[in-house]
């Protein structure tokens, strides 16, 4: 018999990867500390775990200090608003979270010994002028446009990771997570996929940002989850991208949904936000080297499930205008 089981703390884990990630750790046998604020995060993402031996719920802002008691192995930092309307309404708050909060976690994964992973993401490269983007590109990044709250806090939490890689020989990982959809995306948070899928449910028209022209690569969650703890498990301590390198316009994609959903719906044009990347593909041939990893599962599929699990949802998510009062998590 091995000894007691890993324990692994995950952070915004009541989020849409957070939770999935939650899942998969503990199929791996993994005790799970899981840690949210709830800004964005749902307890309803991980309800079915709560009565788990293996889970146990903090709800805690980690901008703040992190106690935890006895030993940790992993650390999977995870907390961000990660949606462009969500930096935009909460912008402080997603600096706070990428730059305090990842040096809170650093600080824990230095005092435990503990391995720590950080998610962070294609935005790093901006309105990438390099295609499809390689880890070896520096990026395009306005650092003081509406996306550079986030931008801008993910690239610190990248030098600030290679810092305590360096400087204190901690443990890490660094993912570069490229757009992802699956169940639990939250229907209102303004992205691209729960939008159109919500339009099209609800009956409205598909909005369109721009001309459509622009292109974005979209991977499902179970494909992302697999590559993370694959570099987990590996000793790369160099930032991997992840990601679904089959690219579609925004408009091809609106006529994918409106015909998997067989819907009648039209698509009405609304304007491009700013710096709105033009171009977004990963370049896997790192993951795939090292890792051994690459995406199994098609747009096709992929989509099929994570309609069937909209669709599921009662009417009165579906309806409801989720405006949520960010300020009443705000300490
Ligand atoms: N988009 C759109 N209609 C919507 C929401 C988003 O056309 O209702 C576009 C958005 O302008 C961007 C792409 O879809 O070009 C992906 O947006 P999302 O917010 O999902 O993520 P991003 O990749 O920009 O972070």
């Amino acid at each position: 018999m091995s000894k007691t089981k890993p324990r692994t703390l995950i952070t915004g884990a009541a989020g849409f990867l957070g939770s999935h990630l939650c899942d998969r750790f503990i199929a791996e046998g993994h005790e799970v500390i899981a840690m949210d604020n709830l800004i964005t995060g749902d307890m309803r993402n991980i309800d079915h775990l709560m009565d788990s031996p293996a889970f146990t719920f903090v709800n805690h802002d980690i901008s703040q200090r992190i106690a935890i008691d006895g030993p940790l192995d992993y650390i999977l930092h995870f907390a961000s608003p990660a949606s462009p309307i969500d930096y935009l309404k909460i912008p402080i708050q997603t600096m706070k979270v990428g730059s305090l909060g990842t040096h809170n976690c650093l600080g824990l994964a230095l005092a435990k010994g503990a391995r720590i992973l950080v998610a962070s993401t294609s935005e790093v490269y901006g309105d990438p002028e390099v295609h499809p983007q390689t880890e070896s590109y520096w990026g395009n990044v306005n650092p003081v446009g509406p996306r550079g709250v986030y931008d801008e806090a993910k690239r610190f939490q990248e030098a600030l990771t290679m810092a305590y890689h360096r400087y204190h020989d901690v443990e890490t990982r660094i993912i570069r997570i490229f757009n992802t959809y699956g169940p639990r995306m939250r229907l209102n948070d303004g992205r691209v996929l729960p939008a159109f899928i919500g339009q099209a449910l609800r009956g409205e028209d598909l909005t369109i940002f721009g001309d459509g022209s622009q292109t974005r690569s979209f991977c499902y969650v179970d494909d992302l989850v697999e590559g993370i703890l694959r570099l987990l498990m590996s000793d790369c301590s160099d930032p991997v991208n992840i990601g679904n390198p089959d690219e579609i316009s925004i408009k091809d994609f609106a006529e994918e949904i409106i015909a998997l959903t067989g819907t009648n719906q039209q698509v009405i044009y609304q304007d491009l936000p700013v710096d709105d990347p033009t171009q977004r593909q990963p370049d896997i041939s790192k993951a795939r080297a090292l890792l051994d990893w690459e995406p199994k599962v098609n747009r096709h599929d992929g989509l099929a499930i994570t309609y069937a699990a909209f669709k599921a949802l009662p009417e009165e998510i579906l309806y409801k205008q989720e405006h949520r009062d960010f300020k009443a998590y705000i300490k």
